[in-house]
C-alpha cells in the first residue's frame, strides 16, 4: 500500500508494460516509453517528456495538482526569510497591546468571570483542569478577549475558598433568620 502511495501522479496516464517492465504504457495513446530500466532503476523522466509534449493538458493538470499542495511550503519558506523578523515584530506588537488590554486578575470584570467559571465547575461537575483545555479557552478568548483564565491553582486556593466562605456565611444567615422566625411564633 505505501509503495503505491510514493508513486510518481505521473503513474494515473501510464502503466508498466506487461510485455517488457522496461517500458511505461502510455494509457493516452497506447504507446511505449522507456523507462531506462527495470525497478529501481527505472525512471519517470522519459514519461514525463512524453505526457509534457504529446498530453500537455494531462500534464498541466498534474502540476495543478501539485500547485495545490505547495502554499503550505512556500509559507514555511517565507518563515524562514528575512522577512520573519518583521511579523515577529508585528506579531510582539499585537501580543503587548493585547496585554495591556487584558483586565488584571483582580480587576472586577475578571473577578466577576472567576466566579462564574468556578461556579459552572461546581455545577456541571467540571474537572479544574477545564480552565486548561483548549476548546473551552478558545471559546473565552474570542468571546472575552480582554479575559484571560485563572490557573487550576488559583481557582483552588483563591475563588473556591472565597466562595464556600461567601455561601457558608449565607448559609449561616438563613438558618438564623429561619430560627428567628420559629422564635418570633
Ligand atoms: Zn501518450
Amino acid at each position: 500500500m505505501a509503495s503505491v502511495k510514493k508513486r510518481s501522479p505521473l503513474w494515473e496516464y501510464f502503466d508498466i508494460s506487461s510485455e517488457n517492465k522496461k517500458l511505461a504504457l502510455c494509457l493516452l495513446c497506447n504507446v511505449n516509453i522507456s523507462r531506462g530500466g527495470e525497478g529501481k532503476k527505472a525512471g519517470t523522466s522519459a514519461m514525463k517528456n512524453h505526457l509534457k509534449s504529446k498530453h500537455p493538458d494531462e500534464f498541466s493538470a498534474l502540476n495543478k495538482d501539485k500547485n495545490a499542495v505547495e502554499p503550505t511550503t512556500v509559507s514555511i519558506a517565507i518563515a524562514g526569510t528575512s522577512s520573519s523578523s518583521v511579523a515577529k515584530k508585528q506579531l510582539t506588537m499585537t501580543e503587548s497591546y493585547e496585554r495591556k488590554l487584558l483586565w488584571d486578575i483582580n480587576d472586577t470584570k475578571a473577578r466577576k468571570y472567576h466566579y462564574l467559571v468556578a461556579e459552572m465547575i461546581a455545577l456541571d461537575n467540571e474537572p479544574l483542569s477545564i480552565v486548561e483545555r483548549t476548546g473551552f479557552t478558545r471559546l473565552l478568548e474570542q468571546a472575552l478577549p480582554r479575559y484571560k483564565l485563572p490557573s487550576r491553582t488559583y481557582i483552588t486556593q483563591k475563588i473556591v475558598p472565597d466562595m464556600y466562605d461567601r455561601i457558608y456565611e449565607k448559609i449561616k444567615r438563613n438558618i438564623s433568620s429561619a430560627f428567628g422566625y420559629f422564635s418570633d411564633i
